[in-house]
C-alpha cells in the first residue's frame, strides 16, 4: 500500500482555507473517494506527491503537458524570461510570435485575442458572437464544458424547451434563458432547434471533440450539419478547442473533420502550463474586439511574456517539421496513444469486462459500458462503481489517472515505451479487480 498520510494531513489542512480544499473542484477526488495527492513535483511523464510516491502521470494538468513536465526547452525559455521582468502590461513581440505560430496550424484563426483561462475565451466569444449578430440566444450541447461563465452554466429544459436552467445556483434564469442545450450527437434535435429559432441565434458552441463526458466522438456528417445550418440561418459556429486543441490533431478537431468555424477557442497547450487561453477567427468578425471594434474585452495579465514564452517554446517542439528533429510530434503520439489504448482493449477483453474506448490523437478514455457512447447520457449510463474500482487499482500500481470517468487521458512526448508497457500491465490488474467486485 502507498504510503498517503502526508496527502491526507495536506488536504485536512487545505480544507480549513479552500473550499473543499482545492481551487478546482475535479481536483478533490470527490468522484472516486479518497483523498487527493498532494504534488511535490512532476518531471517528464512523472509525477511525485508529497509523500514521495511516483506516478506515470496521464492526466498532464488536464491537458497542457503535451511535452511532458518541465521539458527543458520550456524551463530553460522559462529561466531567461523571468530575468527579464515578470509582467509589463504593454505589448511585446512574443505575442505576435505565439500568434503566427498558431495560426500556422489553424488557418482559420485569421485574428486571435489572448486571455488567461479556457473560461475567458468562451465567455468572450460568446460576447463577440452577440455583438457581432446582433442575437441573444446560443446553442450548447449536454455533456461539453466550456468553463464555469454564467451563459454556459446551463442545463437542458424539459424536452427540447427553448430555454436553458441553470446547472449552479448563483445563474440566473435570465441569463439561462438565452441559452439552448440540446443532445450531443442528435441530429434532429439540432435540426429542430435551428429551424424554430434560428433568428434569433447568435452562435452554437461545440467542443467538436468532446472530453469533458468521458470521451466522445463527433458521429460522422454531424459538425458539417452544424456547419451546414448554422450557415443557413446566420449564426456563428464557435468550435471550442481549449482541450482538443492540438491533440485531435495538430490542427485540432478542425483539420481533422475538415470543418472551418467562424471562431475557435484555444486553452491549455497553448500556454505550455502557464494561464493562456485565446480566441480567434475571421477577420471581418474579430474586428469588432475593442480597442479595433465596440465588443469589450480585455486582461491585466492577457498575453503575460512567462506565458507567452512557455506557449511558444512547446509550440515549436510539437509543431517543428519532421525534417528538422526527426519527430512528428502528432503522429507519434497518436500512434503510441493507439498502442496503448489497445492494450487496454485487450487487457479488458482477457479480463471479460465490457469497454467502450474511444481515440482522438493524443486523447483518449474509456467508459464501463457494453454499448457506445455517443452523449452524456449514454456516458451517465456507463458503470460508475467500475470505474471507481479501475481508478484506485491503478493508482495503487503507480498509474496516475484523472480521477472521474467523465474525464479524458492524456499522452505527452515523455511517455517511452517502458511506461506504455506498464500501463498495459497495470491495467490488467485493473481490469481483473474490477471483474472480481462487479462481476
Ligand atoms: N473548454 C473546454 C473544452 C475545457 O475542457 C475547459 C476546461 O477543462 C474549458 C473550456 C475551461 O478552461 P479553464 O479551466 O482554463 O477555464
Amino acid at each position: 500500500m502507498r504510503n498517503t498520510e502526508q496527502s491526507k494531513a495536506a488536504f485536512d489542512e487545505a480544507k480549513k482555507y479552500m473550499p473543499g480544499g482545492v481551487n478546482s473542484p475535479v481536483r478533490s477526488f470527490a468522484n472516486v473517494g479518497g483523498n487527493p495527492l498532494f504534488i511535490a513535483r512532476a518531471e517528464g511523464a512523472r509525477i511525485y506527491d508529497i509523500d514521495g510516491n511516483e506516478f506515470i502521470d496521464y492526466v498532464g494538468s488536464w491537458g497542457p503537458m503535451i511535452v511532458g513536465h518541465a521539458h527543458p526547452r520550456v524551463v530553460s525559455a522559462l529561466q531567461k524570461a523571468v530575468m527579464r521582468g515578470t509582467s509589463y502590461g504593454a505589448p511585446t513581440i512574443l505575442e505576435t510570435e505565439l500568434a503566427k505560430l498558431v495560426q500556422t496550424v489553424y488557418p482559420s484563426i485569421e485574428i486571435i485575442r489572448m486571455v488567461n483561462s479556457g473560461t475567458e475565451a468562451t465567455m468572450s466569444a460568446l460576447r463577440l458572437a452577440r455583438g457581432y449578430t446582433g442575437r441573444d440566444k446560443i446553442v450548447k450541447f449536454v455533456g461539453c464544458y466550456h468553463g464555469h461563465s454564467d451563459s454556459l452554466l446551463v442545463s437542458a429544459g424539459s424536452g427540447l424547451a427553448t430555454f436553458g436552467v441553470p446547472s449552479s445556483p448563483g445563474v440566473t434564469k435570465g441569463t439561462a434563458a438565452d441559452t439552448i442545450a440540446v443532445p450531443y450527437n442528435d441530429e434532429d434535435a439540432i435540426r429542430t432547434v435551428m429551424e424554430r429559432e434560428g433568428a434569433q441565434i447568435a452562435a452554437v458552441i461545440i467542443e467538436p471533440v468532446a472530453g469533458n463526458m468521458g470521451l466522445v466522438l463527433p458521429r460522422q456528417g454531424y459538425l458539417s450539419l452544424l456547419r451546414e445550418l448554422t450557415e443557413k440561418h446566420g449564426a456563428l459556429l464557435i468550435f471550442d478547442e481549449v482541450m482538443c486543441g492540438f491533440r485531435a490533431s495538430l490542427g485540432g478537431a478542425q483539420a481533422a473533420y475538415g470543418i472551418r468555424p467562424d471562431l475557435t477557442c484555444l486553452g491549455k497547450i497553448i500556454g505550455g502550463g502557464l494561464p493562456v487561453a485565446a480566441y480567434g477567427g475571421r477577420h471581418e468578425i474579430m474586428s469588432h474586439i475593442s480597442p479595433a471594434g465596440p465588443v469589450y474585452q480585455a486582461g491585466t495579465l492577457s498575453g503575460n511574456p512567462l506565458a507567452m514564452t512557455a506557449g511558444i517554446e512547446t509550440l515549436k517542439i510539437i509543431t517543428a517539421p519532421p525534417e528538422e528533429d526527426g519527430v512528428d510530434y502528432s503522429r507519434m503520439l497518436t500512434v503510441r496513444t493507439k498502442e496503448l489504448l489497445l492494450g487496454w482493449q485487450c487487457a479488458a477483453k482477457d479480463a471479460g469486462v465490457s469497454i467502450c474506448a474511444h481515440q482522438a490523437g493524443s486523447m483518449f478514455g474509456i467508459f464501463f459500458t457494453d454499448r457506445e457512447v455517443y452523449n452524456y447520457e449514454d456516458a451517465e449510463a456507463a458503470d460508475q462503481e467500475a470505474f471507481r474500482i479501475w481508478f484506485e487499482t491503478m493508482l495503487e500500481e503507480g498509474i496516475y489517472l484523472a480521477p472521474s470517468q467523465f474525464e479524458t487521458v492524456f499522452l505527452s512526448g515523455a511517455h517511452t515505451d517502458a511506461d506504455i508497457t506498464r500501463t498495459i500491465a497495470a491495467a490488467e490488474k485493473g481490469f481483473a479487480a474490477v471483474k472480481k467486485v462487479c462481476g
